[in-house]
């Protein structure tokens, strides 16, 4: 007798590297593969512009890429369990193909799914490696589920065996079924995506892995915090979206300086997954409370949000966020630390306002950086402040990084962009440029009394 086995697609849209569509590959004679559009997921808003734009070349990528082997992707939305369950039926099919994920509603549906499948009689298969490099729970510490500190995980990390990158299969033999239709950007819950988005899919995400690794990554280790010359991979929302395996992208990254470098980033998104996993309420809850009463986020809140507070590192950030979807990593700490420690606004509200604009907006990632930069996640030394001045000086010492997205600050020279308010009075006359919103020493001490510590702490 024929057999078919059903693969459950979720954010791993790709065919090369892909454990889960290899599992189903090789337990049956045929495949069929599905997506499930999670109604609760588009309709909730989570789905923003820019990720539901992203996700559409996704499907429609992954659509392709399946018809080249032979095969093709199953639409289909509402409620996943019973979408699952109920082509599982149709097909008769001898197994059912997930990889595992693990915020709050992922181990939630994955739960459902396991009872609704052993209710129906039917084999679930779950797969633990194709998302992370090196699975949640496989290291810990011995008296602990998981590790709360980045460098004793990362040396733990480093030792752990980690499979062979899979080739795409040959051939996928598929069957006869209703298709349903690769959905619009509007029915994946969004809108008007930013004017700058990458494009989405495996071909994209392929394609920029093999020019940053050969162009690039020789750099990384010297420049990946250089604003101005964003040499990152950008590789964050390929990763997120599973159009590239992480497990690929480390075993091409050889053993230079900048491959190990770019391998150690690889460990930083391993290491908040192994949190979430551990505890899922730390996408909502301080995972560890330093007793903040923080402000609600007002004016200062809009105009952080806006790319308006005077302080031109921060509002260069927050405006490269709104043009491109993403946010380089070191802005994307400095306008953290500003909304959390000089503001003192509750670190969820400005993590719900990146999770609207990052094409990479990952729930792991996102919070746990935003409680990690707040203090209230696993930073060792929480109540540390970053200058945003200094910080820019540092990393953007020409100025280019800021004049490329504060267009007011566009004819001021050099570093002194930096400090508008240096500038002379004529000067200073000109520009339509906002004065900050906050003394930054003034705020600095606040934080410090807040945090119950001497002002003056550094
Ligand atoms: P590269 O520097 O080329 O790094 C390669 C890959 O390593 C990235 O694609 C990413 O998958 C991973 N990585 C790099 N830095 C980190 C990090 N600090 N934590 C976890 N993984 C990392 N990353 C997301 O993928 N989604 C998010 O929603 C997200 N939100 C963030 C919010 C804040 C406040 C901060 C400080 C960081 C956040 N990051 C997030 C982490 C990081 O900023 C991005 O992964 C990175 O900027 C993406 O650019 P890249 O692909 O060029 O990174």
């Amino acid at each position: 007798m024929t057999t078919t086995a059903l693969v459950v697609f979720t954010r791993d849209l790709r065919v090369h590297d892909n454990p889960t569509l290899r599992g189903a590959v090789d337990a049956a004679d045929r495949v069929v593969a599905l997506f499930v559009i999670d109604e609760r997921i588009a309709d909730s808003g989570f789905g923003c512009p820019n990720r539901a734009a992203f996700l559409a070349d996704c499907l429609h990528d992954l659509d392709a890429g399946l018809r080249r082997l032979g095969s093709f992707l199953v639409m289909r939305r509402g409620d996943p369990i019973d979408q699952i369950a109920q082509l599982a039926d149709r097909l008769d099919a001898s197994s059912i193909h997930v990889s595992l994920d693990w915020s709050a509603y992922a181990q939630r549906r994955s739960e459902r799914l396991r009872a609704r499948l052993t209710a129906d009689g039917r084999a679930l298969v779950e797969y633990a490696e194709t998302i992370p490099l090196v699975p949640p729970g496989s290291v810990h510490p011995q008296d602990k589920d998981h590790y709360s500190v980045f460098t004793p995980f990362h040396r733990r990390w480093s030792q752990a065996v980690v499979r062979t990158p899979l080739d795409a299969p040959e051939r996928i033999s598929s069957r006869r079924v209703d298709r349903g239709s690769v959905p619009t950007v509007m029915e994946l819950g969004g809108g008007n995506p930013a004017p700058e988005l990458p494009a989405g899919g495996e071909t994209a995400g392929r394609a920029r892995l093999d020019a940053w690794m050969r162009d690039a990554v020789h750099q990384y280790a010297d420049h990946g915090d250089d604003l101005s010359a964003d040499a990152t991979s950008h590789l964050s929302a390929y990763l997120h979206f599973g159009c590239v395996s992480p497990v690929e992208v480390a075993a091409r990254a050889g053993d230079s300086a900048g491959g190990a470098a770019l391998v150690r980033q690889l460990a930083w998104r391993d290491f908040h997954l192994q949190v979430l996993a551990a505890r899922p309420d730390a996408s909502r809850r301080d995972y560890r409370g330093r007793g903040d009463r923080w402000r609600r986020g007002g004016e200062d809140f809009v105009a952080w949000s806006e790319g308006r507070t005077g302080i031109p590192i921060v509002d260069a950030g927050m405006r490269q966020l709104v043009r491109e979807g993403w946010m380089h990593n070191r802005t994307r700490m400095i306008v953290a630390s500003f909304l959390t420690k000089h503001l003192y606004v509750d670190w969820r509200e400005g993590a719900a306002y990146f999770l609207n604009h990052l094409v990479d907006g990952d729930i792991a990632q996102n919070q746990l950086n935003w409680q990690w930069v707040a203090g209230t996640g696993t930073d060792t030394r929480p109540n540390r402040v970053l200058n945003p001045i200094r910080q820019a000086e540092r990393f953007d010492p020409h100025g280019t990084y800021v004049r490329r997205y504060v267009d007011e600050l566009a004819s001021i020279g050099g570093r002194r962009v930096h400090r508008p308010w240096d500038l002379s009075p004529e000067e200073r006359a000109e520009l339509d440029y906002p004065y900050p919103v906050v003394n930054l020493d003034d705020a600095r001490r606040a934080f410090h009394t807040a945090r119950g510590e001497t002002p003056d702490a550094p």
